[in-house]
C-alpha cells in the first residue's frame, strides 16, 4: 500500500483492447494500475512497483504467463502477492497447473468486468482485507459498497452516481486533498471530457444531499488546490 493507499495492481496482459479495458475499470474501482505487455517487461515492473496484487495473462508473447508466475514467486517482495491469471476456455489442464504455481485465482475468457471486478476483490479481501473493506465509514457517516447504501446517522442519503463516487473517492482518504482535476480522473474517467467547474456542481450536490438538516459539513474546500474528506470529522 503506497501513496495515500489505493491498493496498486499490475496487468500482465497482450491484447492491448483488453489491458485498456482492465486499466479503465480497476481505475475506476480506485486502484492504481501499471500494464505490461510481454513476461520480461512484466517481471521489470513487477521489480519497481511492488504491485499489491497481480493480473496475469496465461498466453503471453516470450515469456509465458506460468514462467512469470514461477519467477515472480521467487522474488523475495514478490512472495505473498496474490496473483489472478487469465485464462482461455478449455484450458482445464492448465488451469490446474495454475494453482498448483501458486496463483491465488483464475479467471476463465470471456468474462464480464463485474465478475472480474468481484473476484479480484475476493482475493485482495482474503490476502489484504484492510485494502479492500466493504464499508467505509467516517464518524455517522458509511459507505457499503456491496448495496451501494449511504448513510449519516439514521437517515439513507440518495446520491446519484457521480456523487456516490466522489464521496468513495474523498472517503478513502481522509485529509487528503484532490486537486478538481484529479477528482475528474479518479470519478469520471480520464478519457471523458468534463470541465473543472462540473467537480464543483456535483461537490455542491454532494453536500446538499449530506448535509440536509444543517449538520456539520465533512467536505472541505481548500481554496486553490481542491477538496477533501476532514480528517477531523470522525472526531466527536
Ligand atoms: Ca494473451
Amino acid at each position: 500500500m503506497k501513496d495515500g493507499g489505493e491498493p496498486s495492481v499490475l496487468v500482465v496482459e497482450d491484447e492491448a483492447a483488453l489491458s485498456t479495458l482492465l486499466r479503465y475499470n480497476l481505475e475506476r474501482e480506485g486502484y492504481r494500475v501499471q500494464e505490461a505487455h510481454d513476461g520480461e517487461e512484466a517481471l521489470l515492473v513487477a521489480d519497481e512497483m511492488k504491485p499489491d496484487l497481480v493480473v496475469l495473462d496465461w498466453m503471453l508473447p516470450q515469456l509465458s504467463g506460468i514462467e512469470v508466475c514461477r519467477r515472480l514467486r521467487s522474488r523475495g517482495h514478490m512472495r505473498n502477492v496474490p496473483i489472478v491469471m487469465l485464462t482461455a476456455r478449455g484450458e482445464e489442464t492448465d488451469r490446474i497447473r495454475g494453482l498448483d504455481i501458486g496463483a491465488d485465482d483464475y479467471i476463465v475468457k470471456p468474462f464480464s468486468m463485474t465478475e472480474f471486478l468481484a473476484r479480484l476483490r475476493a482475493v485482495m479481501r482474503r490476502v489484504r482485507p484492510s485494502l479492500v473493506e466493504d464499508v467505509l465509514s467516517a464518524g455517522e457517516i458509511s459507505i457499503d459498497r456491496s448495496t451501494h447504501r449511504v448513510r449519516r446517522a439514521n437517515r439513507d442519503i440518495h446520491l446519484g452516481p457521480t456523487e456516490y463516487r466522489l464521496l468513495d473517492q474523498l472517503m478513502q482518504h481522509p485529509g487528503r486533498v484532490f486537486s478538481r482535476e484529479q477528482l475528474l480522473d479518479s470519478v469520471w474517467g480520464s478519457d471523458v471530457y468534463v470541465e473543472a467547474r462540473t467537480v464543483d456542481v456535483h461537490v455542491g450536490r454532494l453536500r446538499k444531499a449530506l448535509n440536509l438538516t444543517g449538520e456539520k459539513d465533512p467536505i472541505r474546500t481548500v481554496r486553490s488546490a481542491g477538496y477533501s474528506f476532514d480528517e477531523t470529522f470522525a472526531i466527536p
